[in-house]
């Protein structure tokens, strides 16, 4: 195969094949996406960057590169309660490979298709390293959001479904990085939970996608919320039994993708009939907000759990 130039790549992967928008008036091929909200709607946006051989092995098969890139960045949509509307990409690549390009494409239109994302444009160029950023947006009914900050004391804390799959699998990722099978599903395809952060706006009072672990990142939730967030080891839903070996490393892994969230209790039976309208089958409330400021504790029964680290940390 010959190499594409840069305008034939963007046509040839860019250009079609992804779900399309009502609301889109110029997409791929001209200086700006142009959209036209609807009213009476607020527009969320996320930007996400994954860096070859940090986020995700740079052997991996593009295809699944380009599942694991969207999803992750759709999980913040998720977490914020938005529709989504469309993604813009933003694409370094080391070479033009005609048929990594295929296959990322491939990946990248498929995964558009499921989590009802629409390409509206992005960038391409070559640098030394693969480094894919995507930028997704969504709507939230004027006024409506998820923030971190509206946990109050006396809330629940609940888990849209088990943590530590993705942790867990990372050792055999990195053996092999082709592996794309039940096992390493939840690193490569991260289920997303869109309708239900859509269903949360308004039951939850705050909430937050989990990817660097769900210690450290509740540590988001109870500083954002100048609350405490206090954890019932054995409710928390895990990839393995509270008894197994690695359960820690199923709280503090990163890398899952559920919604964490508070809310009142009053809405709890509201919270399980969404959950259970979503397929959400381990969805559980895994704790109570407190009002030790900025303190995350795990308990199991009178016993508090100490964790050598929290989570994933870039610097
Ligand atoms: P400009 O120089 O005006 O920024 P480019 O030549 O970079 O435009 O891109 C041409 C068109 O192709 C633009 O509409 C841009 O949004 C789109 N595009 C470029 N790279 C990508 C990509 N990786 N994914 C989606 N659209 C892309
Ligand atoms: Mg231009």
């Amino acid at each position: 195969m010959s190499r594409p130039s840069e305008f034939d790549l963007i046509r040839d992967c860019f250009a079609s094949g992804y779900p399309l928008a009502d609301d889109l008036i110029t997409g791929v091929g001209d200086d700006c996406s142009v959209i036209r909200p609807p009213f009476p709607y607020d527009l969320a946006q996320s930007i996400d960057t994954q860096v070859a051989d940090v986020h995700f092995p740079a052997s991996a098969p593009a295809h699944l590169i380009a599942s694991r890139a969207l999803r992750c960045a759709a999980s913040d949509l998720a977490a914020m309660g938005a529709r989504p509307q469309g993604f813009h990409l933003a694409l370094t690549l080391p070479d033009n490979d005609p048929s990594w390009l295929g296959d990322f494409a491939d990946g990248l239109r498929r995964t558009a298709a499921q989590l009802g994302l629409p390409l509206l444009g992005g960038d391409t160029t070559r640098g030394t390293q693969l480094v894919i950023t995507v930028a997704v947006q969504g709507y939230l009914p004027q006024g409506q959001r998820l923030e971190r900050s509206g946990a109050q004391v006396g809330d629940d804390i609940w888990l849209s479904g088990p943590v530590g799959a993705a942790a867990l699998i990372l050792p055999t990722v990195l053996a092999a990085p082709a592996t794309d099978n039940q096992a390493t599903a939840p690193y490569y395809h991260p289920s997303v939970h869109l309708g239900f952060g859509q269903k949360l706006l308004s039951l939850a009072s705050a909430a937050m996608d989990i990817s660097d672990g769900l210690l450290q990142d509740a540590g988001h939730i109870a500083r954002a919320s100048d609350t405490g967030l206090s954890f019932d080891a054995c409710s928390i839903p895990t990839a393995v039994s509270r008894e197994h070996p690695r359960w820690s490393d199923c709280l503090t892994g990163g890398d899952d993708y559920q919604i964490l969230f508070t809310a009142s209790p009053e809405n709890a039976s509201a919270i399980e009939a969404a959950a259970m309208a979503e397929s959400l089958s381990q969805c559980r409330r895994v704790g109570r907000v407190t009002a030790e400021s900025g303190k995350v504790s795990v308990w199991d029964g009178a016993q508090l759990l100490n964790f050598q680290t929290q989570g994933y940390e870039h610097f």
